[in-house]
């Protein structure tokens, strides 16, 4: 389990024991009531916190991905318990202190917990399964940003719903620290990070290759560090393209700053791009994310890219100095060789550095990249080598799969997805 894992579940379980230990004087079913609603109050708090994109918890989670999958279990989790503390709804009958606030604390709750099972579901549910129907990603979005307020509801019922006199006030202690914090982390990603976090660039070349376009951006003020691999929310509002995208800088740094990001028509975001970008505009990066580095991997490594998933390799490739004692074999995967961009990058890095060596597969005419094939190209055997993969989960399945079957699964696995869990 990693130590993310723990360090949101701990104060779950602490809230929930908290819950049950204080309320247990008045029955089983108002202690398990209560144990339930303030573990959801903290999941709920904690996975707003999660979606600030803490920069500081990265390593602790290992990547934004990961923040991201944690921050989806946390909602899901938290609507469960909801539901299970609404069903059990603690009564303490006529011990409790009434008053005006908690008949409309207890009433908000009632209110927000249907909103809330909505969008939760909404989010949870974002492509329908069996059915290949996806929710919009700008709706999902616009729906999730909703989350705010209602759990600013949540912790308005939990202050003001009526609760027997002289009550040991440490869950309540407890639930408020979540709840503030949570709020303060939901202001913070709608409001004030848009404006703290973006720096400024100018495009300063644009390039076509096939349905891919490179951008080039200049920092206008001060140069922003980067780690090869890492990857950047790039928005340009000037071109009508506000909303942040992700993207793989897919060069290495450079000491004027520069950076190109390799951005592959899928979608209306993506496919606008090239026809409403021009030269000369102010476009916006927030970053650097991610802990995708192969410098934390061993002397061997298998270097796998699936189509657009070449960008960190092309960052990885164009920083590896004549120095780098590593053993490296990249395999491209494209569907027709007139796909693959940076050949000229991979060919630098091949002919600076023995240790490196590439080959790329048309899928179109050389057929499926398979297990037997991988093990055939690399140099070395893959069992005792790192595997690094980025592209479409289909092929990274069906290797491991086939290098498994072969008694050649890798040393280390690492992968990145260019979608959000
Ligand atoms: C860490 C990471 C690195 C990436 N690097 C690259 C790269 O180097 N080159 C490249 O071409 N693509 C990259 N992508 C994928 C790229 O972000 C999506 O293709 C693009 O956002 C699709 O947007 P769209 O509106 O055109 O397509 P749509 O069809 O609307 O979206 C397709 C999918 O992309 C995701 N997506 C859409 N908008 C956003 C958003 N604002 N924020 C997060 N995810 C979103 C959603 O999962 C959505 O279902 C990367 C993605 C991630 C997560």
């Amino acid at each position: 389990m990693s130590l993310g894992l723990v360090l949101v579940a701990l104060p779950c379980i602490l809230a929930a024991a908290l819950g049950f230990a204080t309320y247990a004087p008045y029955g089983s079913e108002a202690a398990i009531g209560i144990a339930l609603g303030a573990a959801a109050v903290v999941a709920m708090g904690e996975a707003l916190i999660l979606a600030a994109r803490p920069r500081l918890l990265e390593p602790v989670f290992g990547g934004l991905d990961r923040i991201y999958g944690v921050h989806k279990w946390l909602g899901i989790s938290a609507l469960i318990l909801m539901i299970l503390h609404d069903l059990v709804e603690p009564e303490f009958g006529r011990r409790v202190r009434e008053t005006g606030m908690g008949e409309i604390a207890g009433d908000a709750g009632e209110l927000v917990f249907n909103a809330l099972i909505a969008l939760v579901a909404i989010s949870w549910f974002r492509r329908l399964p069996f059915t290949g129907l996806e929710i919009p990603y700008q709706l999902w979005r616009f729906s999730h940003r909703f989350m705010g307020v209602l759990f600013a509801v949540v912790v308005f019922h939990q202050f003001f719903v009526d609760v027997p006199a002289g009550v040991d006030p440490s869950l309540s202690v407890l639930l408020n620290v979540f709840g503030l914090v949570g709020l303060v982390a939901w202001v913070h990603t709608q409001f004030l990070a848009p404006r703290l976090r973006r720096r400024d660039f100018t495009v300063s070349a644009i390039g076509r290759h096939g349905d891919t376009t490179a951008v080039t951006l200049r920092p206008k003020g001060r140069a922003m560090r980067w780690r090869p691999g890492q990857f950047v929310f790039f928005s340009a509002p000037e071109a009508g393209l506000s909303e942040p995208h992700p993207f793989t800088i897919s060069n290495a740094p450079r000491p004027d700053g520069a950076l190109t990001l390799s951005i592959k028509g899928l979608g209306g975001w993506t496919r606008r791009l090239p026809g409403a970008l021009r030269e000369g505009m102010s476009v916006q990066v927030e970053g650097p994310y991610g802990r995708f580095d192969f410098r934390r991997g061993g002397t061997r490594q298998i270097w796998l890219a699936g189509g657009i998933g070449i960008t960190p390799f092309l960052a990885w490739a164009e920083s590896l100095a004549e120095t780098e004692r590593r053993d490296i074999h990249l395999v491209y995967c494209v569907r027709t060789p007139e796909e693959a961009i940076g050949l000229e990058t991979l060919q630098a890095a091949a002919a600076r550095n023995p240790g490196f060596s590439f080959e790329l597969v048309a899928t179109a005419w050389d057929g499926r990249l398979t297990a037997d094939r991988l093990i055939a190209s690399a140099r070395f055997p893959i069992g005792e080598a790192d595997l690094w993969f980025c592209g479409p989960t289909g092929l990274k399945d069906a290797i491991l799969k086939g290098l498994a079957a072969l008694g050649q699964t890798p040393r280390r696995v690492r992968f990145e997805h260019f979608e959000f869990a």
